[in-house]
């Protein structure tokens, strides 16, 4: 149940029923390009439609006092297909309604750099008041001030009475960051941790990443663990095709501390092991082989065949 609203609000305390008992669009007809879910007055996390890009990420944005931080712009750069600008204009607009003030920033960040985190970064050239963090490792490092001691440094990203603590985590993806915010107990890891396939591509480090992240976690009120991605069904051990634009079988984003211990486990049981191991709750993907791909691209064709040809027998599985 919303809060009333009690006029002095306390960032991100008010106007709240946080909750993420959340029914996600995940491909069906005529769903919007973008589901907005407003978790609290200062936190709110987006969808992007399967149908538009079945990698379907997940977009955060966060309200502090004197900024906002977008964390990863999605899978598509047209505004046309996937107005993500406009959106998150719209927010903003409505939080400044709120909490006026001049001159608020944007700062539009990512989880990681891959393509179907940072598509969307053009939308937001030229908008006033805004950084956009480039992609590459090395931006991210300097814009937020990770030292020399990357990645088993933390760095402290301050929103304005709301101040984020960032955690290097290399093992997806060179320039992967894991985000920890106290307002809420969110811990945002991208990539690195999600129900699906965990594609580690540096596996001693994301086996070091998932170590402090267990360890961060066991010092910190984390709430929920929320990645980017959603590719397990909710039959144990069962994960959609690759490419699979309807998925209505998804189990929530969200997972639980014990979870990502049970992700930093199973990875370390495996370490010597490349190839897919299967889990539960998520795939472990140890520096996937030539022939660990090819045999996801295939599942992932036969899939996409069977859904043109009888739409209804794919939708399940
Ligand atoms: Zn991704």
């Amino acid at each position: 149940m919303p809060m009333p609203d009690t006029g002095e609000q306390e960032l991100g305390s008010a106007m709240t029923d946080r909750s993420l008992d959340v029914a996600w669009i995940h491909g069906a007809p005529g769903e919007p390009a973008i589901q907005v879910h407003r978790y609290d007055d200062a936190t709110v996390i987006l969808r992007q439609s399967k149908r538009i890009n079945y990698e379907a990420p997940f977009l955060f944005l966060l309200f502090g006092a004197d900024r906002a931080l977008l964390l990863d712009t999605g899978a598509t750069e047209d505004p046309a297909a996937f107005p993500l600008r406009e959106t998150v204009d719209g927010l903003v607009a409505q939080w400044l309604e709120r909490h006026p003030r001049e001159g608020y920033e944007l700062v539009v960040a990512h989880t990681h750099g891959h393509g179907d985190h940072v598509a969307g970064d053009a939308q937001f050239a030229g908008r006033p008041h805004t950084t956009v963090v480039a992609r590459e490792a090395e931006a991210v490092r300097e814009f937020f001030g990770f030292g020399a001691d990357w990645p088993t440094g933390t760095v402290r990203f301050e929103l304005g009475g709301r101040e984020l603590t960032l955690i290097g985590s290399p093992g997806h993806h060179a320039a992967a960051v894991t985000y920890y915010d106290p307002a809420t107990g969110f811990l945002l890891t991208g990539d690195t941790v999600y129900p699906g396939r965990l594609y580690a591509f540096d596996f001693p480090a994301f086996v070091a990443t998932l170590d402090r992240l267990v360890a961060f976690t066991a010092e910190h009120p984390v709430t929920h663990v929320l990645g980017c991605h959603i590719e397990m069904t909710r039959t144990p051990g069962r994960d959609y095709p690759i490419g699979a634009q309807y998925q209505p079988d998804e189990p929530a984003p969200q997972m639980t501390p014990a979870q990502l211990t049970a992700v930093r486990d199973a990875a370390a049981s495996v370490a010597d092991r490349r190839g897919v191991h299967r889990f539960d709750d998520f795939l472990v993907y140890n520096e996937p082989r030539k022939r660990d791909m090819l045999r996801l691209t295939a599942r992932g064709l036969a899939h996409k065949t069977l859904a043109r040809l009888r739409p209804a027998a794919a939708a399940g599985r």
